[in-house]
């Protein structure tokens, strides 16, 4: 079979707009010994954050300060480091081994401006289907008779 040039590149769009990565399921699938590294750090990480608060609400010494804002940034370099390592190879791509995934926990997406639960559209938006927001949706519908505002 020969390639035909001309063949327009495939545009898939449908369904949910972003591939997902599901840390569940890559969790699942470790070994014992790749979880316990990574259980381990990821605690200490929330550990640094939690003394690096203290340090401020408490006005503690800084030294104490320094000590815990160099276990954050060591921690945080950590924790990168044991999940890509443990992480199994093209895990963080869709199928087709290019198209990045989205961590699933964040949830919807906006498939025309990208707003999630966490950053909303100025002035605010919902959810008009399962993968658009309000906003979007309002400005893309058809200008029908009934636009009041
Ligand atoms: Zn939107
Ligand atoms: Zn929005």
């Amino acid at each position: 079979m020969a390639d035909t040039q001309s063949a327009p590149a495939p545009v898939a769009v449908d369904g949910p707009a972003f591939p997902r990565f599901s840390g569940a399921e890559v969790w699942v699938q470790l070994t014992q010994e790749e979880k316990a590294q990574i259980g381990a750090v990821a605690i200490e990480l929330v550990a640094s954050w939690r003394l690096r608060q203290r340090v401020y609400e408490d006005q503690l010494s800084d030294i104490v300060g320094r000590a815990a804002e160099a276990a954050q940034v060591l921690l945080t370099r950590m924790l990168a480091m044991e999940v890509s390592e443990a992480l199994p190879d093209g895990a963080l791509e869709a199928e087709d081994g290019i198209t990045p995934r989205v961590p699933s926990l964040l949830g919807g997406i906006c498939r025309d401006c990208g707003c999630t639960q966490e950053d909303a559209c100025p002035g605010g938006c919902g959810w008009a289907g399962k993968d658009q927001c309000t906003a979007c949706a309002a400005e893309n519908a058809p200008a029908a008779g009934r636009l009041e505002l």
